[in-house]
């Protein structure tokens, strides 16, 4: 018998902004005391994972061109991340992250979808029943280069983005909305049945 290859479906997740707090501008996240996880995060993951994605962060990591931290201090923030996430039964499927600044022109550094693509490929994804959510517009640039549905986080729709949510959470709560009305992440609220009211 040939061994299956269903393509696998992902959600490719930008990661600051999205997964954790974004610092101002030039700052990076380089140690695990800076990394904090945004509301409603892992609680998101968790549905998603459940809707039977793929999780898989894709991120610019800049910072370490510019020599504000190493692949070290960046190898710590994500063990951090992972172990944050585990608390919460979640386990990412892939993490990849491109250490070049803008100068260098490679091919991972968002808006190419370099990193993307090698996921794809690493993992066995189909790219058109994917998404790739980020708060940025190299994110929704990125996925489409990419082939994947692209989903913006943000206050205000992104006209070049197919779906805009103000959290990961919302999106995800859509999603399982469209997928399964019943799915709900295994840390989700408990439904209440309705008692039937009693003949009287
Ligand atoms: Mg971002
Ligand atoms: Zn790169």
């Amino acid at each position: 018998m040939q061994a299956s290859a269903v393509p696998r479906k992902a959600i490719f997740l930008d990661r600051d902004g999205v997964i954790n707090v974004k610092l101002p501008k030039d700052r990076y996240v380089s140690r695990a005391s800076e990394f904090q996880l945004l509301p409603g995060v892992a609680e998101a993951l968790a549905i998603l994972k459940h809707l039977g994605y793929l999780l898989v962060v894709i991120t610019n990591q800049r910072g370490i061109a510019r020599g504000f931290m190493t692949d070290e201090d960046l190898g710590e923030v994500h063990g951090f991340m992972d172990r944050r996430l585990r608390e919460w039964g979640v386990v990412l499927d892939g993490l990849y992250f491109c250490p070049h600044d803008e100068c260098e022109y490679c091919n991972c550094r968002k808006p190419e979808p370099g990193m993307i693509v090698t996921a794809c490929s690493d993992l066995g994804i189909d790219p058109r029943s994917s998404f790739m959510v980020g708060d940025s517009p190299s994110d929704v640039d990125a996925g489409k280069r990419a082939g994947t549905q692209t989903v913006r986080i943000g206050a205000t729709p992104d006209d070049r983005a197919d779906l805009t949510f103000p959290s990961l959470r919302d999106f995800a709560t859509f999603l399982s909305r469209q997928t399964d009305g019943n799915a709900t992440a295994p840390q989700g609220p408990r439904r209440t049945q309705t008692r039937e009211e009693l003949p009287t």
